[in-house]
């Protein structure tokens, strides 16, 4: 099947009011030119050299997320191109975002990267640690507007229970932001939870955005 099929079928599958980022890291130019001519516009990538490289030659009207883990030594570069960050796991890492934002004087989107999975390798912040962070820190942004939450759920496919209990306390989250720290803010609508394998229950507990990228591109070669 062709890319602009399979994001064909993949577009089909999703309600609407659920936003694709179509995560196209690894993949060239040509393949996002694929999925752009039949209409995509928002990609994302996970590499801030690889995102600035993309950035540069492909349409300016993309809507670049960055969703790898982020280095402060990346961040000039990463806000240079993207629109939003999902991937903030540090109050580091924000005030860095919110600094370098107010340097290139331009406005960004961020989401907190929530770590509710089993695996102690994935990055992120606990719900405690985000709902502090929000009540903290993200009245003081001028540049950063934090838009939502974005985490990942266990990659243990014998344990569906387990990954049903991920999105469920990543969702849990959002809302409890939302009545909270945010309420009253309605640029803070995005819980982005969902990729290609599990994208169906993420849906199922509330997800508002998926990060697909197999589904559509392919599998990916390292
Ligand atoms: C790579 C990646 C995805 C997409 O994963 P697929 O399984 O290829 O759909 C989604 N989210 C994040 C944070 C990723 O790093």
């Amino acid at each position: 099947m062709s890319i602009a099929d399979r994001l064909k079928s993949v577009k089909q599958s999703i309600p609407s009011g659920v936003e694709l980022v179509a995560v196209s890291k690894f993949h060239p130019a040509s393949a996002l030119m694929e999925a752009y001519d039949v209409g995509q516009r928002c990609f994302g990538e996970s590499r801030a050299a690889e995102l600035a490289e993309k950035a540069a030659m492909l349409p300016d009207d993309i809507v670049w997320h960055f969703i790898g883990h982020l280095q402060t030594n990346k961040v000039r570069r990463v806000v240079g191109c993207a629109h939003m960050i999902q991937s903030i796991d540090s109050e580091r890492l924000l005030m860095a975002v919110e600094a370098e934002a107010v340097r290139q004087e331009k406005h960004i989107d961020v989401l907190l990267q929530l770590h509710v999975a089993a695996e102690e390798t994935k990055f992120g912040l606990t719900p405690d640690e985000a709902y502090d962070l929000a009540v903290r820190v993200a009245p003081s942004l001028t540049h950063v507007a934090v838009r939502g939450v974005m985490g990942m759920a266990s990659n243990t496919p014998d344990d569906l229970g387990r990954v049903a209990a991920d999105f469920a306390a990543i969702r849990d989250t959002f809302d409890r932001l939302a009545a909270g720290p945010f309420v009253g803010d309605s640029r803070f609508a995005v819980c982005s939870m969902g990729m290609s394998d599990d994208r169906h229950m993420a849906i199922a507990a509330g997800s508002t955005m998926v990060r697909v990228g197999s589904d559509i591109f392919g599998q990916r070669e390292y």
